[in-house]
């Protein structure tokens, strides 16, 4: 009897290992994955402007064969408990856990009195659902993985199967976070060619970069600034090297990917911060399982919408206490 149990335990075992984390729909959602593509400090009228313009043609085709959301907010509620300044700490805190200050406590870019730990990183919440599951993050703004992912860890132990950090030379004052995030996307084509991620996160800088007039001197955050639309052209070609590992994958055929792409926040003249439009006015784009057809979504959502909307393709529960959206992003209605 207790050699049977044993030999039925390592069965299990054995078959459980094979079902995670492999190709095709031999991983724990049926095939199921997520990648999500993160362009820091991206305006949604400048994004319109480089994809009309053909500067965008990756993003141009996530549109066009997805959904696109135009109407996505910054920055929370103004003047309720959810406001939060349009910086990149409480903006990828907010994507990445699926709530606001008033929750994850982020206030600024030094992530002081952050409660991370309470409301943790939405892919250690994967890792408590599908312990097996494989999870891939890959930054050049080291802060998301040190003040968000780390401190997203239960008991210090690392939910992250992959983890790609990468810090441009402070003396070089971000001008070459072009060359950092062709680094990242060289991570992330080899990670989609050697590994077999269920959910991958995917982070460029050079636009938030480029809008200070780090990278380019002319640089500003404006729809009209000729700098700022080419490094979101720059984004988008590497952009379409993730995207043509990701259909290069020999099992592709099987695997259904959902593919987003959102930013943290806009910015006015070269900076952000405060709670103008121009500021908190984000975009959301949506390609895979229901969102097809090149459907315009105006679901007038926070960038807090993408936790809820990567469980829900996943197939996983939400629980309230998390106090995630109630509401994904939906599909058009048929
Ligand atoms: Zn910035």
């Amino acid at each position: 009897m207790r050699t049977l149990s044993l030999l039925a335990a390592a069965i299990f075992t054995t078959l459980s290992t094979a079902s995670a984390s492999g190709p095709g729909k031999e991983n724990d959602f049926g095939g199921k994955r997520v990648l999500l593509i993160g362009v820091d400090g991206c305006r949604a009228d400048a994004l319109r402007a480089a994809m009309e313009s053909g500067r965008a043609p990756a993003f141009r085709s996530l549109a066009k064969e997805g959904c696109a959301d135009w109407s996505v907010f910054a920055g929370g509620e103004i003047g309720g408990a959810t406001e939060q300044a349009t910086k990149s700490g409480p903006g990828w805190s907010t994507v990445l856990t699926g709530v606001w200050r008033d929750r994850h406590g982020v206030g600024s870019n030094k992530f002081e009195q952050h409660r991370i730990a309470q409301n943790p990183h939405f892919m250690r919440r994967i890792k408590d659902a599908k312990p097996s599951a494989f999870c891939a993050s890959l930054v050049n703004w080291v802060q998301i993985h040190d003040f968000i992912a780390d401190p997203s860890r239960a008991d210090g132990a690392e939910f992250l199967d992959a983890k790609v950090s990468l810090r441009p030379d402070p003396a070089k004052h971000a001008s070459d976070w072009p060359e950092f995030d062709a680094m990242i996307r060289d991570r992330a084509v080899a990670l989609l060619r050697d590994k077999n991620p269920d959910a991958l996160f995917v982070y460029f800088g050079q636009v938030d970069e480029t809008g200070h007039a780090e990278v380019d001197r002319a640089g500003k955050f404006s729809a009209d600034n000729v700098p700022y639309l080419d490094a979101i052209g720059r984004v988008d070609a590497l952009t379409a090297d993730v995207l043509a590992a990701l259909r290069a994958r020999p099992h592709f055929a099987e695997e259904d990917w959902l593919i987003l792409a959102t930013t943290d926040h806009g910015g006015i003249h070269t900076d952000h911060g405060k709670q103008t439009p121009d500021e908190r006015n984000i975009w959301l784009l949506a390609h895979g399982g229901p969102f097809r057809g090149g459907a315009v979504l105006d679901q007038k959502c926070g960038h807090s919408i993408v936790p809820p909307t990567i469980f829900k393709h996943l197939g996983l529960a939400i629980d309230p206490a998390w106090g995630w959206d109630k509401t994904p992003l939906l599909p058009p209605a048929k």
